[in-house]
């Protein structure tokens, strides 16, 4: 049987949200390029929508971490798909995510994305379940701000289905 899926953020509010945000960046990164960093496979849809509405001109680059939970609570990455250091050096780089939960994960790549000295570093998440941090960790340009509940769609996946439902959802 299929699974039903109830809708949580339309199309046309996350389209309404990413305009806002690349309006944001716009305004913060005027005069200069930026570098979207993102992070496959989740982000990957609204990296691309995000890049569309930007009028700085823009880089596109991706990196893929997988985490690995140890017998502590702490997590480790390791990057299964990582950037050239010279992609990331001296730029204004963006790391583009899906969605900040626990927090492992980011504060994790944003660490090891600083050891190659980019010019600034910032975080842009479609999605922030702010109420589930683990790790202290702050977005510098959130989409939508959520509650605790497992969400699928615009690149986010269930089992690797669902990513490409045109809007965020809750499966039942
Ligand atoms: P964190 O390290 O912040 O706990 O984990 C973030 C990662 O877990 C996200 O990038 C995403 O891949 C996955 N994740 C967390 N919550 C959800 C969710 O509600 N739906 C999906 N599809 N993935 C999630
Ligand atoms: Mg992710
Ligand atoms: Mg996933």
């Amino acid at each position: 049987m299929a699974d039903t899926i109830d809708v949580l953020i339309p199309e046309e509010k996350i389209d309404a949200r990413i305009r806002e945000l690349a309006k944001q960046i716009d305004t913060d990164y005027a005069g200069k390029s930026v570098t979207l960093l993102t992070t496959l496979k989740g982000a990957c849809f609204f990296s691309c929508e995000l890049a569309k509405r930007l009028t700085v001109p823009v880089f596109m680059e991706y990196i893929q971490a997988a985490s690995y939970e140890g017998k502590t609570s702490t997590g480790t990455i390791t990057m299964k798909l990582d950037v050239p250091v010279d992609s990331v050096a001296g730029k204004e780089v963006i790391i583009v995510e899906d969605v900040i939960d626990t927090g492992r994960t980011l504060s994790a790549v944003k660490e090891l994305i600083r050891e190659r000295r980019p010019a600034s570093l910032a975080v842009c998440s479609l999605l922030d379940k702010h109420e589930c941090r683990i790790v202290p960790f702050e977005g510098e340009y959130i989409g939508f701000t959520i509650g605790n509940d497992f969400v699928v769609g615009y690149g986010l996946d269930w089992d690797q289905k669902y990513r490409n439902l045109p809007y965020i959802g809750i499966v039942r």
